[in-house]
């Protein structure tokens, strides 16, 4: 909760404290000084002409009861008639210039003359179906309607403290729980949304892994902290800069890092929360967030996740959201367009799909300057763990080299995670330090999930997972092109994962050949050989390798131009930009029935051959499998080493 929170709830809570004093605490005092009797003795007083004057409400009556002696009871009534019928004009507003005197007055008009405190005072009684009381009242002359409460004051505690209590009510609710729409009452203030950052405590060296982005980077650093000296020599600073890559490269971390940097003020919002907004708000919001920029420059406008309102404008007709998300992006570009660039606003976006991104938030004046993030190579890998070994003792032979040559294909935010489980892995062996083991297990645990050794298999399905996984391996063994075993498993791990064979690069890949392609394929196929050939009949195990088979038959016939049948033509494009998403899925073009046909049987053929080579190998070494798969029933986890011996035993 920031400041400005907090002082407009202790605002809100002050004044309902405070008017609930002014209007509440005289009715309470009227209230204790009240005396409560039965609606018998009431009657009684009423036939002894001791009621003075009543006030017939709804379900009760209120009055003025003569306690004293019965020898100034006609002086006192007299009184009290006189005082009663003289409209008081010294009411508090024009509301009440001509009204009769309430209870209280009549009472303090009698102790000004001389009548004794006690002898008159105020009852109430419950208001029983009596049709015969006016009669009686008449009889003994009690005046039944000259007294009333007083209006404003009625009013007041009728209707303006209830309506005041609600509103403060819902405000504060509001206020403190944050929702969309806290605001009606401040529509267009994003002081409660926009989080504001002096310091957000991260700098350039927290960030490893993009040194190119750094540099591009680090010329807005020197903007922000010198703005003068550029438009000196009337060089143009970038307005918007927009970050882009996968999930995890640090693009939130990079923004942050920027801003601690050059020591300005840093605005963040994420574009998810624009788009939760009741229509029309989020406009407002980014127009308040602009001109609270404008007013704190030099700083730093960060938008996370823009795609979720920069969306292309024409695509997906979804109800509702739409609207407000276009909306929320034309005032995003009126803005964009409005601000001057060298009043050291800078605009800062993150995105992991360019894709979807609107053509017009990239125009030149706006998102002009693009800084890719993307996976990290071996060399990026290893820098970000040493960021995140900071702090953790790491043993002798931890190799964080070693490490980041395993670990293809993370981000940096899997690093971070490894390092982290690496930690608590070591902690929770009392160990004094990070060793290269809890590294490795640290790996697999995220690569794979972690491992489920409550899940017990029955004998017969891990007889099954152990085939499985060996058929696997075995396979890879064979193919030439295959990445080499180096751990065979199966204790459960993950929500899906029964076992799994582990196969890493010897060092880091950028291509992949037709050949490699093809052992991948094999290899896939080979848990389901190994199932078929040994037990006779294959389960639903194989699922996801199917999948994966099948994945990647089609990028070669569709997208690497790897049929010789098809011949070189780019069928599908990738519809993600990044380079390590090997498989990304595809966007097949539209193809006539005849290609389409050629193509569906081109990824049959190639499936159906891998399968039976995987076939054959599995049947040529039987034995080995055996003996693979009788191991592992044992011991449940087997290294490269202990695999290879197997193997070579009879070889
Ligand atoms: P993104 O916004 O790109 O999805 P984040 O910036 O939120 O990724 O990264 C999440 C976390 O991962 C960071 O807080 C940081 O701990 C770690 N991380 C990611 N990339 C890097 C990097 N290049 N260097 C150091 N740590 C990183
Ligand atoms: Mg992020
Ligand atoms: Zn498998």
């Amino acid at each position: 909760m920031d400041k400005d929170k907090k002082k407009l709830i202790f605002h809100a809570i002050y004044w309902i404290i405070g008017l609930a004093f002014i209007f509440g605490l005289p009715h309470l005092l009227l209230h204790l000084q009240t005396e409560e009797i039965p609606y018998g003795k009431f009657k009684d007083l009423v036939k002894e002409g001791r009621i003075l004057e009543i006030n017939l409400e709804q379900t009760e009556i209120k009055g003025l009861v003569y306690k004293g002696p019965a020898s100034d009871l006609d002086s006192v009534k007299e009184k009290v008639k006189k005082i009663s019928s003289t409209p008081d004009n010294s009411g508090i507003s024009f509301f009440e210039a001509q009204r009769p005197p309430t209870f209280q007055e009549i009472l303090q008009s009698l102790t000004s003359q001389g009548v004794k405190q006690g002898q008159v005072a105020l009852f109430r009684t419950v208001r029983v179906e009596d049709p015969k009381l006016v009669e009686l009242l008449d009889q003994q002359g009690v005046d039944y309607s000259g007294v009333r409460e007083s209006f404003l004051g009625q009013f007041l505690l009728g209707t303006i403290v209830p309506i005041l209590f609600w509103i403060g009510l819902w405000f504060l609710i509001m206020r403190a729980t944050g929702r969309p729409g806290a605001g009606l009452l401040s529509i267009g203030k994003s002081k409660a949304k926009v989080a504001m950052e002096k310091d957000t405590g991260f700098r350039f060296d927290d960030v490893a892994g993009c040194e190119e982005a750094k540099d591009e980077l680090a010329e807005v650093v020197e903007f922000l902290k010198a703005p003068m000296k550029y438009e000196a020599l009337g060089a143009k600073i970038p307005k918007g800069v927009l970050l882009l890559g996968p999930p995890g490269t640090g693009k939130t971390l990079l923004a942050k890092a920027l801003a601690g940097e050059a020591g300005v003020p840093f605005y963040s919002i994420s574009g998810s929360e624009f788009v939760e907004m009741f229509v029309g708000v989020g406009a407002a919001r980014v127009r308040d967030l602009f001109s609270q920029a404008k007013q704190n420059a030099p700083c730093i406008i960060f938008i996370d996740e823009i795609d979720a309102i920069g969306k292309f404008r024409s695509t997906g007709m979804i109800a509702g959201g739409h609207e407000e998300r276009e909306q929320t992006l034309n005032q995003l570009l009126v803005e964009m367009d409005g601000f001057e660039p060298n009043i050291g606003v800078i605009l800062l976006a993150a995105t992991n799909r360019p894709e979807v991104l609107d053509p017009a938030l990239l125009r030149p004046g706006r998102f002009d300057r693009q800084v890719v993030l993307d996976a990290p190579d071996a060399k990026g890998r290893e820098a970000i763990l040493k960021v995140h070994s900071k702090g953790k003792p790491l043993g002798p032979d931890a190799n964080l080299k070693d490490i980041a040559m395993r670990t293809p294909g993370f981000s940096g935010a899997d690093l971070a995670n490894v390092m982290n489980e690496a930690a608590l892995l070591a902690a929770r062996e009392r160990s004094s330090q990070i060793d290269q083991a809890h590294l490795e297990t640290a790996v697999e645990k995220v690569l794979a999930g972690p491992e489920r050794k409550s899940r017990r298999l029955g004998d017969k399905e891990r007889k099954r997972v152990a085939y499985h996984e060996s058929g696997h391996a075995l396979v890879a063994f064979y193919c030439p092109n295959a990445l080499p075993v180096s751990k065979i498993s199966i204790i459960p791990r993950g929500r899906a994962a029964l076992g799994y064979t582990l196969q890493l690069p010897e060092e880091e890949r950028f291509l992949i050949t037709k050949g490699e392609i093809l052992d991948k394929i094999c290899v896939s196929l080979g848990g389901r050989a190994a199932e078929a050939e040994l037990l006779g009949e294959i389960s639903s195990g194989a699922q996801n390798d199917l999948e994966m088979a099948t994945e990647m038959a089609k990028s070669m016939v569709c997208r690497f131009g790897m049929s010789e049948k098809i011949g070189p033509y780019a069928i599908s494009k990738e519809t993600s930009q990044y380079l390590r998403q090997q498989f990304a899925p595809q966007q097949i073009e539209a193809l006539g029935p005849e290609l389409a046909s050629e193509v569906d049987e081109e990824v049959r053929r190639i499936l159906a051959e891998q399968d039976a080579r995987a076939n054959e190998i599995i049947r040529g070494h039987r034995e080995a499998l055996k003996r693979v798969a009788d191991r592992l029933l044992t011991q449940e986890i087997m290294s490269a080493e202990e695999f290879h011996a197997i193997i070579e035993d009879k070889k």
